[in-house]
């Protein structure tokens, strides 16, 4: 079937599982709200329907003569077409096939060039913030406008080869001037890798218009199953660098001695059978976004203003912001509430009005500390975030529940 059969006439493109009822604490069932779409997202029906399709034919890649192994070789080839184009990268762009952004990001710190230096902002995501060691961490300014001239004193001072930028918090939801960003670091000599997971689902993520180098992303949080995720961008650094992860498929020959010689960039980066069915289910799903944009922004502009019309008519509750209350964000809102322990609020919600978000500290604890402590002395909040899978209706409950606690 194509993909055009599985996009409604005028609306985002439909997810499964939408009409999923859950049981509350007293054994009802109801229809499931989900709002932690920041976490993972559900699967769009076209990545189902692809995923069903691929199932009966798939195999090794690269390694057999058989129909189903030429089958997903193809596949898994003509994903990295997708992903390019997803992220609007030339057709020299390296993609390699990983595990999530985690991964990604991982690897590319490990195919840094000796003695590189790394630069960025304290409060990222934890994928984002631990990967490079010896890294210089500046703090995030109140103002994005400031982050510029921060990151420009700071690579003035001492060069960089590579900075390390986010597309959207997923605390706060908050987009960063990404562009403006990449400008300031290309003009000091260095690098920029992308940490999209956050903004990849939510709006187009271009390479070229951004001016950044590299594009990290998670297919879970871009409507496609667990256990995938892509690097994209120059293939120098990637084809210098010894694979992390040894084994099969990372090698052209293992010569007497033990002499190895490893396969080119991606290959040499994806050593193991790789997760075709994932791969096929990630670049289905990006290219039904990538197909549908106006849609799923407009269907998410309007779930965010009605979510945060109903929490501003929550007594004591304090959304988190790192650039102020204004600042473009996609659909993801973080809170505290007064005299509610965010893991107990969490609880509640789902207990007993069938509702999904998340509580703690969003593996980003310098954020959350610095904005939830901002606002109440927290370590923890409650973060909900609107995607293909909310309805009105699950904002409005969100809404009357809190209000409840
Ligand atoms: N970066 C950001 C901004 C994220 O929100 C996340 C996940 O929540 C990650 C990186 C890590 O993604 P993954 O767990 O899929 O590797």
């Amino acid at each position: 079937m194509g993909l055009a059969a599985h996009l409604p006439d005028q609306g985002p493109p439909a997810v499964v599982g939408a009409g999923q009822r859950v049981p509350l604490i007293d054994g009802r069932l109801i229809d499931y709200a989900n709002l932690d779409h920041a976490a993972s997202a559900p699967s769009l029906a076209a990545v189902r329907a692809a995923v069903d399709e691929l199932l009966p034919w798939y195999a090794g890649v690269h390694r057999g003569a058989g129909f189903p192994s030429r089958v997903s070789t193809r596949v898994y080839e003509n994903a990295r077409d997708a992903l390019r184009r997803f992220v609007g990268a030339g057709p020299d762009a390296a993609v390699v096939f990983t595990r999530n952004t985690t991964d990604s990001l991982n690897l590319l710190a490990r195919a840094l060039p000796s003695d590189a230096s790394v630069v960025l902002f304290d409060t990222e995501h934890h994928a984002a913030l631990l990967p490079w060691r010896g890294a210089r961490h500046l703090r995030t300014p109140d103002r994005a406008e400031d982050a510029v001239d921060v990151l420009d004193r700071a690579l003035a001072e001492r060069p960089a080869c590579l900075v390390v930028l986010t597309g959207a918090s997923n605390v706060t939801g908050e987009v960063w001037p990404v562009a403006a960003l990449a400008e300031v670091a290309h003009r000091h000599g260095a690098r920029v890798v992308l940490d999209a997971a956050q903004l990849a689902p939510h709006r187009p993520v271009d390479i070229t218009a951004l001016g950044v180098d590299y594009v990290a992303l998670s297919g879970h949080k871009l409507y496609a199953p667990f256990g995938v995720g892509a690097l994209v961008g120059p293939g120098d650094w990637l084809q210098a660098a010894e694979p992390y992860l040894v084994g099969g498929g990372a090698t052209k020959v293992v010569g007497d001695g033990f002499a190895v010689t490893w396969s080119d960039a991606p290959h040499r980066h994806e050593a193991g059978s790789p997760n075709v069915v994932g791969v096929h289910a990630m670049a289905v799903a990006c290219t039904t976004l990538a197909g549908a944009w106006e849609q799923v922004v407009a269907h998410e502009e309007t779930l965010l203003a009605r979510l945060r019309s109903a929490l501003a008519h929550v007594p004591g509750l304090t959304e988190l912001a790192l650039f102020g209350p204004d600042h473009d964000r996609v659909g993801v809102v973080s809170f505290t509430l007064d005299g509610v322990d965010a893991g107990l609020a969490a609880a509640v919600l789902s207990a007993e009005h069938g509702i999904g978000v998340r509580d703690g500290a969003f593996c980003a604890h310098i954020a959350v500390r610095r904005l939830a402590g901002r606002a109440r002395g927290d370590t923890q909040a409650v973060r909900a975030s609107v995607g293909l899978g909310t309805a009105p209706e699950h904002v409005d409950r969100l809404g009357r529940a809190l209000r409840l606690l």
